[in-house]
């Protein structure tokens, strides 16, 4: 295959934040493996901003060591690094100060993208929106990218909205949710929207239910103060099991442009019946003999937080009526996997009697690790002895499919800053979508601290709270095993 990479426009890219830990893991790295790949044009400019006192030197000293460890094996070309990092310089600047700004408009370029990603804790957002516009820096082409959380409740999103609304509009804003970015999720779309296969099938006359999950092994050690205020629901239901149920779920948009996307993204949310709390259930993982527990690694030792929720959800419309949703994320789980998985029904009569056994047609869409999909379809049973029927999979794995480029696919972050140079927003969060998807779980939050929910415990590498299956298991339905 031949490698398809259009180089962006020139820009300046502004990283505040820009020696901070997403900084140093993904931005630098994702940038640079950009560069490895002939996207970035000569022009492009990328400037660290914080309050630690640096020079260019220095920092170009801290990218170059953060892309070493993360940047992937192309780091290991010392040119191609040199040339990467003369690209890259730092002022400092304190989003709350006056101090650095001059110098900092002093580096941006006329006739040059101006992009600035806000790397920074939100509450920093609007002090950093303000001093753009009123250094002159920013201007009705410049964009904003924000980072996640995007609020902790509907008040909160509204709040961050409205401020940044006071500065930039919509069209400047990038919200990023970098589960968008992911090779599977688009493909999620080309596959629903590019064929003719699936769709006709893609509803509830169909598809007997869908699973989301998102599986991690890692506990919340080293981030116990963000995480215990925040829980599993918040961090990553309200946003990356929203956005992945709204790709599956939605009308085909007109086009695939942002709004017509988002448009349909947004409608999802608003179908979705609030959740029944007997449909839920929180889990918290438990010490065992190897390991501290959940309360170990926050401060307060009498924490309620869940680590690990599973939810089940409807959508009230006429393609999903009737259908549920599956939703199932956790920390300290038996393997890191995510995947999407649709169901379908059993054929609506069997020929070959009740000894064939129950099949059905699964589309499993894997975002990590391995992305692709499989397909699995019934066949007979080879060798002789009558008809057995089995399920096999079609495996569509990107990188076995596609070759060895499959495996260079940009990681999420790079894509989508790439996308932001480009000003494209279809792979981000407009507003009203984070308002909407808070609007959703508010009420689920607010009922489990009206209840005084407590979590239930569940054992470390495990699938999660013995009532996580249960909830499956009543409808007479089954997760699928949590594997890598
Ligand atoms: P971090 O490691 O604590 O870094 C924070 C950065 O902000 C540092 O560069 C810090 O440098 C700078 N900073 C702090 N106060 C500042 C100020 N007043 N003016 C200018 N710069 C200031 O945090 P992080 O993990 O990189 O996270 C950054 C943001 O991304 C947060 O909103 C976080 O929630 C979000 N996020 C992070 C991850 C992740 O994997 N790390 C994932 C998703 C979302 P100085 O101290 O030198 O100023």
């Amino acid at each position: 295959m031949v490698s398809r990479v259009i180089p962006v426009d020139p820009f300046d890219l502004v990283i505040f934040g820009g020696t901070g830990d997403l900084a140093r893991r993904k931005i630098l790295p994702g940038l640079f493996r950009r560069f490895c790949s002939g996207q970035m044009p000569e022009e492009a400019r990328i400037t660290g901003a914080a309050r630690s006192e640096m020079d260019d030197d220095a920092y170009r000293a801290l990218v170059g060591e953060a892309i070493r460890e993360f940047g992937g094996p192309r780091a290991c070309d010392h040119g191609t690094l040199e040339a990467f990092l003369e690209r890259v310089g730092y002022e400092q600047v304190d989003a709350m100060g006056e101090g650095g700004w001059s110098a900092l408009k002093a580096r941006m370029r006329p006739g040059c993208v101006r992009a600035f990603y806000f790397s920074v804790a939100p509450s920093l957002f609007g002090a950093l929106a303000e001093r753009l516009k009123g250094f002159g820096l920013a201007d009705d082409d410049s964009r904003v990218v924000v980072e996640k959380p995007f609020g902790k409740d509907l008040a909160s999103a509204r709040a961050l909205n409205l401020t940044l609304a006071q500065h930039f509009d919509e069209t400047q804003i990038y919200r990023i949710d970098h589960y968008l970015g992911k090779e599977t999720v688009q493909n999620l779309m080309a596959v629903r929207f590019g064929n003719v296969l699936f769709e006709p099938l893609w509803n509830a006359q169909f598809v007997d239910h869908i699973q989301i999950t998102v599986a991690e092994t890692v506990d919340v050690s080293g981030r116990g103060g963000y995480y215990d205020q925040s829980g599993a629901m918040r961090d990553m239901v309200q946003n990356h099991l929203m956005q992945l149920l709204c790709l599956i779920a939605m009308e085909p948009p007109a086009r695939f442009e942002p709004d017509a996307v988002r448009d349909e993204k947004l409608k999802v949310i608003r179908a979705l019946d609030p959740v029944d709390h007997h449909h839920i259930v929180r889990g918290q993982y438990a010490p065992d003999d190897n390991q501290p527990g959940y309360r170990a690694h926050v401060e307060d030792p009498r924490s309620r937080t869940e680590s690990f929720v599973a939810m089940r959800c409807h959508i009230s419309n006429w393609r999903w009526a009737g259908t549920p949703f599956y939703l199932r994320t956790g920390k300290m789980l038996r393997a890191r996997t995510s995947e999407i998985a649709v169901v379908f029904k059993d054929a609506p009569h069997s020929i070959f009697g009740a000894d064939a056994g129950r099949h059905r047609n699964v589309l499993a869409i894997r975002l990590q690790p391995n992305e692709g999909m499989t397909l699995d379809v019934t066949i007979k049973e080879p060798g002789p002895g009558g008809m057995r029927l089995v399920d096999v999979p079609l495996d569509m794995s990107f990188a076995e499919a596609l070759g060895p480029e499959a495996e260079e696919v940009p990681d999420a972050y790079e894509r989508l800053i790439m996308d932001v140079i480009r000003g494209n927003q279809t792979l981000f969060m407009r507003g009203d979508e984070v308002e909407a998807a808070w609007a959703w779980t508010d009420p689920i939050i607010e009922g489990w601290q009206t209840r005084g929910d407590v979590p239930k415990p569940y054992d470390a590498h495990s699938s999660g709270p013995e009532d996580a299956l249960m909830l499956m298991h009543r409808d007479g339905r089954k997760w699928r095993e949590i594997r890598t």
